[in-house]
């Protein structure tokens, strides 16, 4: 019998992603995976259709998300689990950052104007690689790196970040920040399960030390393709705070060619503990 294994940080064409959830939630069964969460950034519109897909296909769905924070400057990516995907306090937060991105997405297009790379914002709209018949959809900086890639102004999207649009560079705009303490209160008021997502991403050593000592729930220590031996350092800082720990691939389709669904994951034990988790949350 193939073993249990959840794979619980993947991204659909509702945000950064190039499947739909459909296409996410039938790959999974078909590579033998029993739980699945999507996490998608700032928005949770997969899961409209990925829930009855799910149901169909066998997969136990948890309900997840990827909110973007600031932390003295840093970008900090923490999941949220296991609340109600009707909870007023989590669709309120994903319509705020919605209006968040608007902006900085504009801001970001008015910066690659004045560096004589115009990129429309109906074209970002219209010529989305994924369908834009997706509700609620979250458009940021891999799509327009996607615009730059068909404008000819870069060579791939990598190329696009890497030149233009990582923290830093000539047209990346941090946005309005939104803090850590209040992604977390905001998870923690819809009964969720707040998660510091790929704590070895994060650039600065002091702000993970500072984000260890805040009210989280538990921190990403299996992720993508991580070595065995850095995982076992996440796993020991979680055990030793009594945190949860959690993974997943954080697959985003042809987005990220090297990283297929599944290639992180949490076993059966794990998964039931979120689940129940979820039973409290009144879902
Ligand atoms: P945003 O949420 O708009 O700030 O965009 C962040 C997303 O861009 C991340 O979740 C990644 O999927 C992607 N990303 C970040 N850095 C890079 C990079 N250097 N190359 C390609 N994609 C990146
Ligand atoms: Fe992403
Ligand atoms: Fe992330
Ligand atoms: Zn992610």
């Amino acid at each position: 019998m193939t073993p249990f294994r959840a794979d619980l940080h993947c991204h659909t064409t509702c945000s950064d992603g190039s499947l739909t959830p459909i296409e996410i939630v039938k790959l999974a069964a078909e590579i033998g995976l029993k739980g699945l969460s999507i996490t998608d950034h700032d928005t949770i519109a997969a899961y409209e259709t990925a829930t009855p897909a799910a149901k169909e296909a066998g997969i136990d769905l948890i309900p997840g998300v990827e909110f973007s924070a600031s932390y003295r400057g840093n970008n900090v990516h923490i999941l949220a689990y296991c609340f109600s995907l009707s909870n007023e306090h989590i669709l309120a937060f994903c319509k705020r950052h919605q209006a968040r991105r608007e902006q900085r997405n504009h801001e970001i297009l008015e910066l690659l104007q004045h560096n004589e790379m115009p990129v429309s914002e109906e074209e970002l709209l219209a010529g989305l690689d994924t369908p834009t018949s997706t509700p609620h959809k979250t458009i940021g900086r891999p799509h327009i790196a996607q615009a730059m890639v068909r404008h000819g102004y870069v060579t791939s999207v990598q190329d696009a970040f890497s030149r233009y649009l990582k923290e830093g560079k000539s047209c990346y705009a941090p946005g309005e920040p939104f803090s850590v303490e209040e992604t977390i209160n905001v998870i923690h008021r819809a009964k969720g399960t707040a998660i510091i997502a790929h704590p070895h991403l994060i650039d600065r050593r002091s702000t993970v030390r500072h984000l260890l000592q805040m009210n989280f729930d538990g921190l990403e220590a299996y992720y993508a393709r991580l070595p065995k031996e850095r995982e076992a350092e996440w796993v020991k800082t979680a055990q030793e705070k009594g945190w949860l720990l959690t993974g997943g691939s954080d697959f985003h389709g042809s987005v990220k060619p090297n990283i297929p669904l599944g290639c992180s994951w949490v076993n059966e034990e794990t998964f039931r503990k979120l689940q129940s988790r979820m039973a409290k949350s009144g879902d």
